[in-house]
């Protein structure tokens, strides 16, 4: 039987940028009453929390089965567990237990590049951002470009690049400009920019020596496992994987894995 149940988080566990509905977070707290739990995503702590464990903290989750969820931030390049000091949850248990930065030099040429990029195609929508939004955002170990900012609506965001043309066009112009640094697509406008080899392979393998997991005892359960996503590092490096097109196919497939323990 598998160990470690991994999620990838926008559209995956939820829609993207938002909180995981009610019938997820008691999906996963029944999870973690029979694996380790890990979320990689490459958004920040806080939309971990926000996203997942304050869903979970509503559904009464428990800080002894928090114990259980292992929060891979930054595509795992930063990775936090929670360690109870008391019977109620408290977010000051989170402890971080490693951090990779990027450093200040790396991501000014990576702001440099996509901005351009963006740009030279006409796809940099400064002028539709809400105040005090931002395109293009520091996450510490990665530096992430989202088209519409953080703060346009889900609908605004699926329209605007569903069929991935555009994000295409300016990684590959990105890519011409400061070519030492990868770039994957992600969520629905956004694209992420790292150091090569600081992709979810990385959050794995690191995944892997923290939990004392091999491989062949992880599930993994992402929406953009196809070449060039960034669920598709996964796939490659050989975790077992389950495509799902949103959190819909992600419930019925949990369902599916808790009906037969
Ligand atoms: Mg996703």
């Amino acid at each position: 039987m598998k160990k470690v149940l991994s999620f990838d988080v926008d559209q995956t566990l939820n829609v993207a940028k938002t909180p995981i509905t009610d019938e997820v977070a008691k999906l996963l707290i029944s999870c973690l009453n029979n694996f380790e739990i890990c979320p990689i995503s490459g958004q920040k702590f806080d939309q971990f929390l926000i996203q997942i464990v304050d869903r979970l903290v509503d559904n009464g989750v428990k800080p002894a089965e928090l114990t259980h969820l292992h929060l891979f931030v930054a595509q795992g390049t930063q990775y936090y567990r929670y360690v109870p000091t008391g019977d109620t949850y408290n977010p000051n248990d989170w402890q971080q237990v490693y951090n990779f930065p990027l450093t200040a030099e790396q991501v000014a040429k990576i702001t440099a590049a996509l901005s351009q990029a963006a740009q030279e195609l006409n796809h940099w929508e400064e002028a539709s951002l809400a105040e005090g939004d931002e395109i293009i955002e520091n996450r510490l170990s990665q530096v992430t470009f989202s088209a519409l900012g953080q703060k346009a609506t889900t609908e605004e965001k699926y329209a605007w690049d569903p069929d991935h043309k555009k994000r295409e066009a300016i990684v590959a112009r990105a890519k011409e400009l400061a070519p030492e640094f990868d770039y994957e697509i992600g969520g629905t406008t956004s694209i992420n920019a790292f150091v090569p080899g600081m992709n979810k392979v990385f959050g794995m393998t690191h995944l892997m020596e923290e939990l004392n997991v091999q491989k062949s005892d992880i599930l993994y359960f992402g929406d953009m496992t196809q070449p060039g996503g960034n669920d598709y590092p996964v796939v490659q490096m050989g975790v077992q994987t389950i495509t799902v097109r949103n959190h819909e196919d992600t419930s019925f497939a949990l369902r599916g894995i808790l009906g037969v323990l």
